[in-house]
This record gives structure tokens, C-alpha cells and sequence, in this order.
């Protein structure tokens, strides 16, 4: 079975969060299930530059602006396809944003013509690749769904998975032309929301199935508080709607090969994650004391993770007898706070601003704890990291956390099942009362260790995780016409 895979990231090649680790992971996983991917990409520079043995499989005189051509080559295992178009990709950084942080004007026509090149592909534009199945990530993708829908012929069957509904592609309704999209798609059942056009609607609306990264989270979408708005379009589509999470790549997440970090050490052997944390205390800046607590955060700097209520609970933490190291960037209001939290406090309150894949981790090898505050998180792949390196994950009770996270209460104690801790998401108090817990914990160590131990105990691979994309798609059939 042939899977063509629509992407805006894919790990290592291009990256701003867990969209691309899944991209990147999920194709091996699949041929272990006999399920051949190939992966359509914008060509960013940083994809073009990858490709081993580019070959050019077709041209276009004129996408949407300017001439462009799709090449085919493999890298880091990946079986590509990737548009090179220089007038829509050929810009380095990130693939959403300029120089100053904001959004590309025109990324409603870049991630257009991602669709129209995944539609052509999908009807056979090109002989070898036509696929029995279309999965789409995200927004980026969705339009894929519209083109298709709109050419009224036989097309492969589509998946649509959600990352992250915060994120719906939402484009003037005035690009509808431009677009070369048909006013009949324009409607409160089509790609329409409120008075624009949304390409992640799309997806969700003509898909055959949609799938999101956990099963919480796919409750959650389904209701006003956690639908963002698109909650109606989720309920109208729940029987075609289900949530699989996701897993980790544990040959790039594995602490005993792992080379990104000082010490390798084993499941039975945690204790020589010390060197790995008196490291990370010294490039934090913190203070090296092998008996402190030393709770890590790598994320975005969002309101979505949390961290504004992590700055208002550093005095608790303090109080608790906690370090603090965080690795993050994102909104330059947070980014701002917590360089002053550090300035105020260096030996208590780390914090390095920017994305290091070294320092994230470095920060699983040698942190205690890591801390999960997320308002709502659809999967979350840090404290999956977490789990495999033993760093006790604490973490907030939504979305994709609640789904993998063994809360540390008397009942899951007593019968040895314990993975971490979990409180109440978006509230401060709650926040501070878990790392109080925290604390308690770590100072009986026979729980932590028994905690630790559970957590690296865990499967987080995709091999089982796959296996449900793989039954999924095993039971779809091609669109009708
Ligand atoms: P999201 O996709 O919402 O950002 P996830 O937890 O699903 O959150 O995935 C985030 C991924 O990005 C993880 O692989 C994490 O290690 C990585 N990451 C996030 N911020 C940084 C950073 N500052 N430096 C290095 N890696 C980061």
C-alpha cells in the first residue's frame, strides 16, 4: 500500500515543533506495517539542500506566480518529493515567519500550491506515485482536500490529521480566485468560516477520515471550550473522527546511544544521569548541587504551554527547594520574563532562550522533572521523551498529557503503576500544589525511583501507535468521483 504524506515540516529537515518529529518518524514505522510513504515538502532550502540524487519529476510553467518544478530524491531515510519553487520557498528560517517574527504575506498562496501539487500527485500527475492514500498534516495540507474535491474525479482516500487546531489557515475570502478555487466550495458546509477561508476546515470537511494525536484531545475538540470554533464541524464529523497518539523515534530519543549527551546510561543503570545534570545545572547557570530538584521545560513560549503560569509560580518552586531550567522561544512578552526571572535569580531560575536540539537533550538526560504546564496540548512529545530518559514527567491533566501520564496518587503507588505527576491545567495554584508534590516525592526516594522506573519502562515507540494508522488506512477506499 502507498501512502503520499502532505507536509509543511519534517524532521531533521525542517522543524518548528512536533508536527515535524511525526512527519519524520512515522514513515518507518509505517513499512514496518507494509505501508510505503512518500512525503510531499515545500522546497524550503533546507530540504532541497538534503535531497540525495534530486530527480526531476515534473514542471509547472506557472504556479501561482512563477515557474516550479517537483523533484523526487531521498534523505535521512525519507522517500521525498519536494516543490521547488523559488518564488514561494526559497527562503531561509522559519518556514512560516520573516526576519521580525511575522507571518510570510503570502503563505495563503505558498501552502495553496502545496495543495494543488498534492492534488496532481494524487490523481497520478506522475506515473509511480500515484497513492492508495492521501494523509494530511495540518492546515498546510488541508487545501489539498478543496482542489480534489472541486476536480470531480477519482482520487485516493483521504486522512486528515490535526496537530493543532489552534492553527486553521485562515485566508481572506477575496483569495478565492486567486486561489483558483470554485465559489460552490465557498459555503458554511465547504471551506467558508466566518467570512473567510479556512484550509484546515477543509480538510476536516472533505476528508473521509480525520484523526487527531490523542483520544482526549478528540474529546475535547468536539466541545465549544476546546473546538476553537470548529467544534460544530467536529461533532457533525465525530463517527469519521478518532484519536491515535503519537509516539517518539527511540533511535533518535534513546539515552544509551545517544550522542547529544555527555553520559549514556541504560534503564538500569538512572543513577549515571548525575554527570548528565551537574552538565545541565552548569549550562543553565544554576547552581551544581546533586540534591536540589531540578525541574526542565522545553517548549514554546506560548500561552498555549503554560509558561506565564510557570513565572508566576517560581516562588513557590523556590520555596519548595526547586531549580528551574528552561529552553524555549516563542512570544517576546515571555521570552522577556523569564530573562528577568534568570537575571533576578541565576543560581534558582535558568533559562536559555532559543532552539537547541543538543540543550533539549541534554535537558531530558539530566532533569529531574519535566514540567508540562500546557493550557491544552493535543499530544505533546516532551514528556514522551521524558518517560524514555527518565525525567519524571509533571504534567498538566489535557489533551495527549492525560492520555500518557500515570498520575502518582496512593492507588497507582500501591499497585507500582505510577509515571509522573498530574494536576488541574490554566490554574497557578494547581501548578504550585504539583511541584509541592513534586518535591515531596523526590525526597522519598523510594517513590521517585519506582516512579522513574515505571516511566522508562514505557513503550513510547510507533510501532503500536502505527499499527492503528495502518488499520485505518487498510479499510478506506479510493473517493467516488
Ligand atoms: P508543539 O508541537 O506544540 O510545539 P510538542 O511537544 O508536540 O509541542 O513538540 C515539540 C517538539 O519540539 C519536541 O520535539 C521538543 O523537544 C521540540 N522543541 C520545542 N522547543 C524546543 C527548543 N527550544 N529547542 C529544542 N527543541 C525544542
Amino acid at each position: 500500500m502507498k501512502c503520499l504524506a502532505v507536509a509543511s515540516e519534517i524532521f531533521p529537515l525542517i522543524k518548528t515543533g512536533g508536527l515535524a518529529d511525526v512527519t519524520g518518524a512515522l514513515p518507518a514505522a509505517l513499512a514496518a506495517q507494509g505501508i510505503a510513504t512518500t512525503s510531499l515538502l515545500p522546497g524550503y532550502p533546507s530540504v532541497l539542500e538534503a535531497l540525495h540524487k534530486p530527480e526531476e519529476v515534473c514542471t509547472y510553467p506557472d504556479l501561482f506566480g512563477g515557474s516550479a518544478r517537483v523533484v523526487h530524491g531521498t534523505a535521512a531515510g525519507l522517500d521525498l518529493l519536494a516543490i521547488d519553487a523559488p518564488h514561494l520557498y526559497a527562503r531561509r528560517g522559519n518556514p512560516y515567519l520573516d526576519d521580525r517574527g511575522h507571518d510570510w504575506a503570502d503563505n495563503g498562496i505558498r501552502f495553496a500550491a502545496l495543495g494543488r501539487v498534492a492534488a496532481w500527485l494524487a490523481r497520478g500527475g506522475v506515473a509511480n506515485f500515484t497513492p492508495d492514500v492521501l494523509h494530511l498534516h495540518d492546515w498546510q495540507a488541508g487545501l489539498t482536500a478543496a482542489y480534489l474535491r472541486q476536480e470531480k474525479a477519482p482520487r485516493p482516500a483521504i486522512v486528515a490529521t490535526i496537530h493543532n487546531l489552534a492553527f486553521q489557515g485562515i485566508f481572506p475570502a477575496a483569495m478565492l480566485r486567486s486561489l483558483r478555487l470554485d465559489d460552490a466550495l465557498y459555503t458554511p458546509d465547504g471551506i467558508e468560516y466566518h467570512g473567510s477561508i479556512s484550509y484546515l476546515k477543509a480538510s476536516l470537511v472533505y476528508a473521509d477520515r480525520i484523526t487527531t494525536v490523542s483520544p482526549s484531545y478528540a474529546d475535547e475538540i468536539c466541545t465549544p471550550e476546546g473546538g476553537m470554533g470548529l467544534d460544530g464541524v467536529l461533532r457533525w464529523r465525530t463517527h469519521h473522527l478518532q484519536g491515535i497518539l503519537n509516539g517518539i523515534d527511540t533511535d533518535v530519543w534513546n539515552p544509551e546511544t545517544d550522542s547529544l549527551i555527555p553520559v549514556q546510561y541504560s534503564r538500569r543503570r538512572p543513577a549515571a544521569r548525575a554527570a548528565n545534570k551537574a552538565e545541565l545545572q552548569r549550562r543553565f547557570g544554576l547552581t551544581v548541587e546533586p540534591e536540589c530538584l531540578l525541574l526542565g521545560v522545553v517548549g514554546r513560549m506560548s500561552w498555549q504551554k503554560g509558561l506565564d503560569l510557570l513565572l508566576d509560580a517560581l516562588p513557590a518552586a523556590h520555596g519548595a527547594g526547586a531549580q528551574l531550567a528552561v529552553l524555549g522561544s516563542g512570544e517576546p512578552a515571555l521570552e522577556g520574563r523569564f530573562r528577568a526571572a534568570n537575571a533576578a535569580a541565576p543560581e534558582y531560575a535558568g533559562c536559555i532562550i532559543g532552539y537547541d536540539e543538543e540543550i533539549s537533550h541534554l535537558m531530558q538526560a539530566g532533569a529531574d522533572a519535566l514540567l508540562v504546564p500546557s493550557r491544552f496540548e493535543p499530544c505533546g512529545l516532551t514528556q514522551l521523551c521524558a518517560l524514555r530518559y527518565g525525567a519524571v514527567p509533571v504534567v498538566a491533566r489535557t489533551g495527549g498529557l492525560a492520555d500518557t501520564i500515570i498520575h502518582a496518587n496512593e492507588a497507582s503507588l500501591a499497585a507500582d503503576v505510577a509515571t509522573g505527576v498530574q494536576f488541574n491545567p490554566g490554574s497557578r495554584a494547581a501548578l504550585e500544589q504539583a511541584i509541592q508534590r513534586t518535591a515531596a516525592l523526590w525526597h522519598a526516594q523510594t517513590h521517585w525511583r519506582k516512579i522513574q522506573r515505571n516511566g522508562m519502562a514505557t513503550d513510547v515507540s510507533w510501532s503500536e501507535r502505527a499499527g492503528h494508522y495502518a488499520a485505518l488506512f487498510r479499510c478506506l477506499r479510493p473517493g467516488a468521483a
